[in-house]
């Protein structure tokens, strides 16, 4: 089995529509599973049309008061860090559960006991199939906060999973954040897509760094090549001592396949398929 990230520093570059694209390409030879890693904004699902299934539901431990212990001393509130608990002035405490991470540092900061244990669903585990592929994805519930709980449920599920494939695609969230250091670790080579302008160059010198930190070999995919200055992107890679491995134009085809939900097919993609393989 092969695992190879699509990353980009930022969101809208496309990296998306690469990680189906090529999934669905290599899925024509080879046993593919298309993993969704972008937990706070799905979308693998919607640009490939696969119906999900839930295969497993993700839950966060919260706080839970014991009213009848609590001497309204307003220490759990000093020691939690973001804010999620507010203790008016000798009165019990209050609790936002939206933005607790369940650390526990309330309950051991507690003197009398009165803090103890319950939970939350936060999110779900997908899988399901199209074009030939498998499809494994995870979702954050609106309004929670704490996401590497789903991708790290999700990457327990990809273990159990991977040697049944060929090639796993993972698509990680945009950004160099921990959810995207998480689902490149597993990965021995990743695609980093970027567009040609100032904030594609920046956010690619971000993943550029991350990337040779993490020691994980990389290739940079210019999507949208022939909109904007791809000497940008030229200029920035030669600094890492790479050139741009391969260009996605800007194509009215592409656009439709995008904006139906079916696979985009392209040159490019048949030559990016024939790059990671
Ligand atoms: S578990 Fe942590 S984040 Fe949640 S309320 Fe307690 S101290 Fe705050
Ligand atoms: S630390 Fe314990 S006793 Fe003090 S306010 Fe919080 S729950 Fe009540």
């Amino acid at each position: 089995m092969k695992q190879i990230a699509v990353t980009g520093g930022k969101g809208g570059t496309g990296k998306s529509t690469v990680a189906t694209a090529l999934a669905v390409s290599l899925g024509k030879k080879h046993r593919v599973l298309l993993v969704d890693a972008d937990v706070d904004c799905p979308n693998d699902h919607l640009l490939l049309g696969i119906k999900r299934e839930k295969v497993k539901t993700v839950w966060q431990r919260i706080p839970k008061w014991d009213f009848e212990k609590c001497i309204k001393c307003g220490k759990c509130a000093e020691a939690c860090k973001v804010n999620a608990i507010f203790a008016p002035k000798e009165k019990q405490p209050i609790f936002m559960q939206q933005q607790c991470n369940g650390c526990g540092a309330c309950a051991l900061s507690c003197p009398t006991q009165a803090i103890g244990w319950d939970k939350k669903e936060i999110g779900h585990v997908f899988r399901g199939k199209a074009h030939g592929i498998d499809f494994l994805g995870g979702e954050l519930k609106v309004n929670e906060a704490v996401s590497e709980f789903v991708v790290d449920a999700l990457k327990e599920t990809l273990e159990k999973n991977a040697e049944e494939y060929d090639f796993v695609v993972v698509d990680t969230a945009a950004g160099t954040h921990c959810d995207v250091i998480s689902a490149l670790q597993g990965s021995e080579f990743a695609l980093a897509v970027t567009e040609p302008t100032p904030l594609g160059k920046h956010d690619l010198e971000l993943i550029m760094k991350l990337l040779s930190e993490l020691q994980v070999p990389f290739e940079i995919v210019l999507n949208r090549s022939d909109v904007g200055k791809a000497n940008l992107i030229e200029k920035v890679a030669a600094k890492y001592g790479k050139s741009i491995a391969a260009k996605i134009p800007y194509k009215k085809e592409i656009m439709i396949a995008y904006s139906k939900g079916i696979p985009v097919k392209d040159k490019s993609i048949e030559e990016l398929r024939e790059m990671v393989k």
